[in-house]
């Protein structure tokens, strides 16, 4: 709220619509909402532009994730569930958001994932809704089909390099029965199989890249970069501004048309606070005024758990190898710079297996991301002896934690609060994944690339020291979401159309409106909603 009235529609500096968050969603957003000329949309964007050239080389991610140059280098409190250990959580700060540092897999999650947010009363929502919105924002480069679009500008492509052990690991789980695959963007998604990548002729295809380049020069889009909003206007019921600071200047900005929130799974729900939306007793504690109490806001936190086991093998075939070899380090790079080829190119895994931990569920439970590399923890260097990783993780866990207000101050980071492995079905499927890994690496095809097990390590043998080593070696896969959840019940933040409750003039359109989180990765899924909301925002404002 503010003192002085901010709002005018006939001020001719309103805007018709104002984005908050230049990422997954947030490109797509005001690529859309700006193609119709005659509106004018505002991008604010907290990060800088996309200048650093490892944004846009695939591995890059090594050394733009936990850079405060491109990340919010955020930490979760101390999580009981992985015996007390915090977590980095990585989030791009940069055009493109999470899009520009995150590893290029493309998956869209399961058609149940979707029929399931259309059962839980979000009409529009269903897999047959959202799949025409998959395709539109799709750039698939074998062609398009019933399930795929080759006309969008989010360049999906095959991985331009396979590998020994890779290649293993599928045989491996062919042997186990479960069958190989080569598209897991299907109505199907079971088996093993390489990842396709959101790259362009060997480039990540960020949406900045994909969404914001080729608009940029409209003149009804203003792209504000270093923007840190501050808040939302609130006034009569309706969201009608934004406060934000560039570089330590204060500045007002004044929608007569909607405001889009935009920020992701931790800023949404952030911003929402720090405007007085949000349960009313935190918000008093943390003494900001109450504009509208919504419980659910910062709550229902979802995200993927990674089981990293990590396997010491005989041959020296592994990334692991050529990182520490001064000559194949020349020759990676040569390769890159002149086929846009090579180990440079690499999503942050080259496998996926999506299986079933219990043979009675209809669909996949667990996703591997399989890696011919292996470290400590994903962006610190690589281990110095030749090793791959098996991560596994659980596709919909039952845990929920939440995003919590650490003071009133904006430029304070959150308090995150996991609280992973809390359940007892999350905590069997940690240890019946862990299980199914050692399977794998025993079968024909893998057991001779297999020197030991480094993690979590052959001591741990009884179901209690299996979930022991799953505590110790889990990581985030940094796929928080649902922190804003769509919905009709009193924890929802929005609505099926995306819309605030109870505050006019205001959505929120990122991965925070998942009401549960999709069965893979979720960069896909968040391109898809801000698909899907822009036709809802410019349906609605017609
Ligand atoms: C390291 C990493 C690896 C990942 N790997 C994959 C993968 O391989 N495949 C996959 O599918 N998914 C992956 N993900 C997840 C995926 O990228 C995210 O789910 C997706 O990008 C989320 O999109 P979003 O629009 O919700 O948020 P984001 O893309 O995070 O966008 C939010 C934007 O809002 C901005 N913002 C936040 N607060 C403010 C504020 N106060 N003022 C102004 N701007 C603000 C941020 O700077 C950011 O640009 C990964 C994520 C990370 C971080």
């Amino acid at each position: 709220m503010t003192n002085t009235p901010a709002y005018s529609p006939s001020d001719a500096n309103a805007y018709d619509y104002i984005v908050i968050g230049a990422g997954s969603a947030g490109c797509v957003v005001a690529n859309r909402l700006s193609a119709d000329a005659g509106k004018r949309v505002l991008l604010l964007e907290a990060g800088g532009k996309d200048t650093n050239p490892w944004i846009h080389i695939p591995v890059g991610y090594f050394k733009t994730i936990n850079n405060p140059a491109a990340d919010w280098c955020f930490k979760t409190e101390a999580d009981p569930g992985l015996g007390g250990r915090s977590l980095n959580w990585p989030r791009g700060k940069v055009l493109g958001g999470s899009s520009s540092i995150n590893g290029l897999l493309y998956v869209r999650g399961q058609p149940q994932d979707f029929d399931h947010w259309r059962q839980l009363g979000n009409t529009g929502w269903s897999f047959a809704d959202v799949l025409p919105y998959f395709k539109r924002a799709e750039n698939q480069e074998r062609g398009a089909d019933d399930f795929h679009g080759k006309d969008g500008p989010l360049a999906v492509s095959d991985m331009r390099v396979r590998r020994e052990i890779c290649d293993a690991v599928i045989k491996a789980a062919g042997e186990l029965g479960i069958p190989e695959r080569d598209d897991f963007n299907r109505d199907d998604q079971e088996g093993a199989g390489y990842f396709q990548l959101t790259t362009k002729n060997g480039l990540r295809c960020s949406t900045a890249v994909g969404y914001l380049n080729p608009v940029k020069h409209r003149k009804n889009l203003e792209i504000q970069t270093h923007a840190l909003v501050h808040r939302l206007i609130v006034e009569d019921g309706r969201c009608v501004g934004v406060e934000y600071d560039v570089k330590g200047a204060r500045r007002k900005a004044i929608c007569r048309g909607e405001v889009v929130l935009s920020a992701g799974a931790i800023g949404s729900p952030q911003i929402l606070m720090l405007s007085g939306i949000g349960p009313a007793q935190h918000l008093t504690d943390k003494g900001l005024p109450v504009v509208h109490d919504l419980p659910g806001v910062g709550g229902n936190l979802q995200d993927h758990l990674q089981l990293r086991t990590v396997y010491r093998t005989h041959k020296p075939i592994t990334l692991n190898d050529q990182a520490r070899n001064p000559i194949e380090k020349i020759k990676m790079g040569l390769e890159f710079m002149f086929t846009r080829s090579g180990p440079l190119t690499m999503g942050a895994s080259q496998v996926a297996i999506f299986t079933r931990t219990r043979p009675e569920l209809e669909t996949p439970d667990i996703q591997y991301h399989v890696q011919p590399w292996s470290a400590d923890s994903p962006g610190e260097g690589t281990h110095r002896f030749s090793a791959f990783t098996l991560s596994v993780c659980q596709l919909r866990p039952e845990s929920r934690g939440e995003i919590r207000l650490a003071s009133s101050d904006p430029t304070a980071h959150p308090v995150i609060t996991p609280n992973y492995l809390a359940t007892e079905v999350d905590r069997r499927t940690a240890i019946d994944s862990l299980k199914l890994t050692r399977r794998m690496v025993e079968s024909p095809a893998l057991a001779p690339y297999v020197a030991e097990e480094v993690r979590p390590g052959a001591e741990a043998q009884t179901d209690d020291e299996l979930l022991d080593g799953a505590r110790r070696i889990a990581q985030t896969i940094y796929h928080p979401v649902g922190t804003c959840k769509m919905g009709s019940d009193p924890s929802a933040v929005v609505d099926e159309r995306l819309r605030v409750r109870g505050i006019k003039g205001l959505r929120v359109v990122d991965a925070s409106i998942m009401p549960t989180i999709t069965s893979g990765n979720t960069n896909a899924p968040a391109i898809m909603i801000g698909e899907k909301a822009s036709d809802m925002i410019a349906e609605d404002n017609r």
